[in-house]
């Protein structure tokens, strides 16, 4: 048998913008630091083409406005453009009103680079969850028609606990529908563990990684996604003063090895743009949120 198509995905935002900062790092600040993100961007765009792989680029509206070549080189070259949001705000603490006007923003954005609709998004840190699930509403009203946002794990800052752990129909609180394509977690005695990629793919050893990524698929039977910021494979970033231990732990380790590794993933594992890896699986599940909310 053929192994699925796994949907490989980049988050182009730079090393200031992540939650992990947003305590030290005010976004009326952002302009101050150095930006890293097209740099970073390129090496992956050249590590992409040596291995003909097109794959997902979400990015955020405030980068694309500051990097607009860099958006046309992602379409000219073949790779499939979704939208990070605007702000990099999480979504929990938005309210519905500036989350739409925001959204509808960078996807304007988008679309004038790219010269095409698009249609895919990702939420900034996967912050939709049980108190934001009306966000799925204004996705589907301003036409986006798949998600990749919700983490079917528990975690401090994301996750609902419980969600499907494969593609399916998302039919939202206002009944419209939406594709949710969830970020990987892999069953480990009974636990959701997030195989996803990112931060845990740099603190995992390569081998923990392939072996949850690879029980996640069910023996490369069922797609899943994996994740990248491009921050994550520049050693050389400045560092940010005055964060805690924990978020300088989450964001620092291992920034040397994520390149080279994602080589050895990209050598065992069979990737795609999220459209294409959509595309290989019959979607069985339904979640419908009218039910949800009623538990
Ligand atoms: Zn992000």
């Amino acid at each position: 048998m053929q192994p699925v198509t796994h949907a490989m995905t980049v988050d182009v935002e730079d090393y200031f913008h992540v939650a992990a900062f947003a305590k030290v790092i005010k976004p009326s600040d952002w302009h101050q630091w150095p930006s890293r993100v097209e740099a970073n961007t390129d090496k992956l765009l050249q590590l992409f083409a040596d291995h003909n792989l097109k794959i997902t680029f979400f990015v955020l509206g405030w980068v694309a406005e500051r990097h607009p070549q860099l958006v046309k080189r992602i379409c000219a070259q073949g790779h499939e453009l979704a939208s990070h949001g605007y702000s990099h705000q999480l979504v929990y603490q938005q309210t519905p009103e500036v989350f739409r006007s925001e959204t509808a923003k960078s996807k304007q954005i988008l679309e004038d680079l790219a010269q095409q609709p698009v249609t895919g998004y990702r939420a900034a840190s996967y912050s939709i969850t049980r108190k934001s699930l009306w966000a799925l509403d204004v996705l589907a009203e301003l036409g986006f028609t798949w998600d990749s946002s919700i983490f079917p794990t528990r975690h401090d800052n994301y996750g609902i606990p419980g969600s499907p752990e494969e593609p399916y129909t998302l039919i939202t609180s206002s009944g419209a529908r939406l594709t949710e394509f969830p970020l990987t977690t892999a069953k480990v005695l009974g636990q959701s563990i997030p195989a996803a990629g990112g931060g845990y793919f740099r603190q995992y050893p390569y081998a923990l990684s392939r072996w949850l990524f690879k029980r996640a698929s069910q023996n490369q039977t069922r797609p899943q996604i994996f994740y990248l910021h491009p921050w994550e494979i520049d050693p050389g970033q400045p560092r940010v003063p005055n964060a805690s231990w924990f978020s300088n732990f989450r964001h620092y380790t291992n920034l040397k090895r994520c390149l080279p590794r994602l080589e050895q993933l990209l050598a065992d594992f069979q990737f795609g743009t999220m459209s294409a890896s959509l595309g290989s699986v019959n979607i069985r599940k339904t979640l419908d949120l009218r039910e949800l909310d009623k538990h």
